[in-house]
C-alpha cells in the first residue's frame, strides 16, 4: 500500500520522523509535509498564491518533500498528481500536543486527514497528549499505536466522508489501559487578547491566555485520555445539526 505521511508541525518535527519510520512496516511511505509550522490554520486551500515544493531529507536520511502550503494543501498536492503514486492511506502527525473536542476544527493535523477524506482517501490524524511542560517528547508508544490503527484501517477501509483523529496519552507502556472509541469531547478554552504597542506606537495582538483544559466525561475523547486510554474518535464531515432540522424548518412557517 502506497501511504502519504504529513503533520502541521513542518517537515523537521521529531513526531513526523517517529510516524514515518513506523508507517513503513504497513507499505510504501511517502513524506510530503510543510516547510514550517502550520500548528492551529485550520482547514485551509491556498488560492491566492503559488505553492512550492522542494525536496528535503528526514533526520534520518528519508526523502521528503516540503512544501510551503498548508497541511491541507500538501495532502491536495499529493492526491491532485504531484506524486505519482495511488495512495491508499493519508496519516498525519504525531502531533505533539492532544486534538479535542473542538480543537479538530483549528488542527491542521485533523484537516489534513479532511483533505483527504474529501479526495476520497482515508485518512488518520495521531496525536499525542504530552504534558504543558516537557522536553524532547518520546513518540514511540504513539508510535506504535498509529501503527496498529493504520493496519486496521488498511484492512477494513473507513466508510466515505469519515476520518478517524487518534490521541494517545503520553504514559510509559505499562499504565496504558488501552484503547476506547469516543465521541469529542467540550474543550474549555482560556484564551485571552494581549494587547500591546510596537516600538513605533502601534498596537498589536496577541491571542494567548492559558492552556485550555477539558471536561472530563465519560464516553468522549476528554475523558479517555484522563482515564489512560488511547482515544479513538470517528469523525465526519457532514456538520449538518439533524436534530435542528425538523425545529428549524418549522419556523419558516
Ligand atoms: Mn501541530
Amino acid at each position: 500500500m502506497q501511504i502519504l505521511v504529513t503533520n502541521d508541525d513542518g517537515v523537521a518535527a521529531p513526531g513526523l520522523l517517529a510516524l514515518t519510520q513506523a508507517m513503513r512496516a504497513l507499505g510504501d511511505v511517502t513524506v510530503l509535509a510543510p516547510d514550517h509550522n502550520w500548528s492551529a490554520s485550520g482547514h485551509v486551500k491556498t488560492m491566492e498564491r503559488p505553492l512550492r515544493v522542494n525536496e528535503t531529507r528526514l533526520a534520518d536520511g528519508t526523502k521528503a518533500y516540503a512544501s510551503d502550503g498548508a497541511p491541507s494543501d500538501c495532502v491536495a498536492l499529493a492526491l491532485l498528481g504531484l506524486l505519482p503514486q495511488k495512495f491508499g492511506l493519508i496519516i498525519s502527525g504525531i502531533n505533539p500536543n492532544a486534538n479535542l473536542g473542538h480543537d479538530v476544527t483549528y488542527s491542521g493535523t485533523v484537516t489534513a486527514a479532511m483533505e483527504a477524506v474529501i479526495a476520497g482517501v482515508p485518512g488518520i490524524a495521531v496525536s499525542l497528549d504530552s504534558p504543558p511542560e516537557h522536553g524532547l517528547l518520546d513518540y514511540t508508544l504513539a508510535a506504535e499505536i498509529a501503527l496498529r490503527v493504520a493496519q486496521r484501517v488498511a484492512r477494513e477501509g473507513l466508510p466515505a466522508g469519515t476520518l478517524l483523529n487518534v490521541n494517545v496519552p503520553y504514559l510509559p507502556a505499562s499504565e496504558m489501559r488501552g484503547v476506547m472509541v469516543t465521541r469529542q469531547g467540550l474543550r474549555v478554552y482560556r484564551d485571552a487578547l494581549d494587547r500591546r504597542v510596537d516600538p513605533r506606537g502601534k498596537p498589536y495582538y496577541w491571542i494567548g491566555g492559558e492552556v485550555p483544559t477539558g471536561v472530563d466525561e465519560a464516553g468522549t475523547d476528554f475523558g479517555a485520555l484522563k482515564a489512560g486510554y488511547v482515544s479513538i474518535t470517528p469523525l465526519q464531515l457532514d456538520l449538518t445539526a439533524f436534530d435542528m432540522l425538523e425545529k428549524l424548518k418549522g419556523e419558516w412557517k
